[in-house]
């Protein structure tokens, strides 16, 4: 059990939402939102960083 998070690259905007509040697992990559880990244990803050992006292209789907 756990949860796979994953950006859609080709729609990210490169804003930096998702690295404000959720540093832990995301960073900024030529221009693109990166996961660090796309499995993980604990939701944490990859919720939050799904919410916070204007074009909705970060997924967290429990696996
Ligand atoms: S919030 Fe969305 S658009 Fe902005 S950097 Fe993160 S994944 Fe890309």
């Amino acid at each position: 059990m756990g949860f796979n998070v994953i950006v859609k690259e080709d729609e990210c905007i490169g804003c930096g939402a998702c690295i404000a509040v959720c540093e832990d697992n995301f960073e900024l990559k030529d221009g693109k939102a990166i996961v660090k880990n796309e499995i993980v244990e604990d939701i944490g803050c990859n919720q939050d960083a799904s919410e916070s992006c204007p074009m909705n292209c970060i997924s967290v789907e429990e696996v």
